[in-house]
């Protein structure tokens, strides 16, 4: 395929702690980036602010002019409905409610825009250029602070009725469980994600059970994260080890329910949780195997994400160079 300039799209990935933007060409290849932190507690006009400023550096560093790049794509942390290219809500970006953030973009830029969800995007990033080349039916699970996903059937994102499909994260698991950032009660995210690991430690060092944990965090409750966890399990600590035992279960329980409803034929499993690897994951694919109808969970394939913390902003940039070439460029 000839490269002439336009395409190459900019991608944008909106968490709630940072902005990430690269220029990218149509291969998935990184141009020039821009990363800064998301002043998610100054509320939505900062955060529109940052990733104009994002987009602008971005702009500069590649010397190019908006009207030379062929798509704009974000994906933003929360729910939001591509179709309208509005952000519903989002538990990491607080008094962000039926923000029109495509449209805010597409008159500031003079460009279309696509938006879509997060981790729908970086399932999407995984789909062109990483772990889930060639696939057409599998889910995108990321391990991190919580967790999200993204699912894809036939070869397409299934975005669902308002585009707020992929939420894996909020499958209830336990209905007793702890309270989750969405409300519900039990939810995946709330009982196998990086905080919700770090919180069972807390309460068990409160509860006076005896372990390293809170050595490896200098002394302080605060500094108490999946990352030190590990750190304390690979040096033999029996709670840490017990704890991500009991996260990789639970992980397995979700897989179990993604494998039994989706019969997939691959998960790609990212996120900074993921990297504890073999401790966490082994029990996870054991439960999962135990849990799944047994012919479903033969047919699946488990894979790393390939992309690492890249995939968002690159999914977001590809779906919108996609998309424009496939209705007309802007
Ligand atoms: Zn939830």
């Amino acid at each position: 395929m000839p490269r002439d300039i336009t395409t190459v799209s900019i991608g944008i990935d909106l968490g709630g702690s940072k902005i990430l933007t690269g220029l990218v060409d149509s291969q998935g290849k990184i141009l020039v980036s821009d990363e800064r932190p998301t002043p998610a507690k100054k509320g939505p006009e900062a955060v529109i602010k940052g990733i104009l400023d994002s987009i602008h550096n971005v702009l500069e560093d590649g010397c190019i002019h908006i009207s030379k790049v062929g798509a704009v794509g974000i994906g933003a942390a929360g729910i939001s409905n591509p179709q309208t290219g509005t952000v519903f809500t989002s538990p990491h970006l607080p008094r962000w409610r039926d923000i029109p953030l495509r449209d805010i973009l597409e008159e500031k830029l003079g460009k279309k825009v696509f938006l879509m969800n997060d981790a729908n995007a970086a399932a999407l990033g995984e789909f062109y250029f990483g772990a889930a080349r060639g696939a057409r039916n599998f889910i995108y699970v990321t391990l991190s602070t919580g967790i999200g996903g993204g699912i894809v059937i036939d070869g397409k994102l299934y975005t669902g009725a308002i585009g707020a499909a992929g939420e894996v994260g909020h499958m209830t698991i336990d209905d007793n469980g702890p309270v989750c950032c969405c409300g519900n009660r039990g939810c995946w995210e709330g009982l196998a994600s990086g905080t919700a690991v770090a919180e069972q430690a807390k309460r068990r060092i409160k509860e006076g059970t005896a372990t390293s944990i809170l050595r490896y965090a200098g002394g302080r409750m605060e500094k108490v994260t999946a990352e030190i966890i590990h750190k304390a399990a690979q040096r033999g600590d029996s709670l840490a080890r017990e704890l991500i035992g009991r996260t990789g279960y639970y992980v397995g329980v979700g897989l179990a329910n993604l494998i039994n409803i989706f019969n997939p034929e691959l998960i790609v499993i990212g996120g900074g949780l993921s990297n504890i690897g073999d401790m966490l994951l082994q029990p996870a694919f054991k439960v999962a195997r135990q849990r799944a109808y047994e012919q479903a969970f033969q047919a699946v394939r488990f894979a790393s994400a390939e992309l690492g913390r890249n995939s968002g902003m690159l999914g977001a940039a590809a779906y919108a160079l996609q998309e424009t070439e496939k209705h007309g460029r802007a």
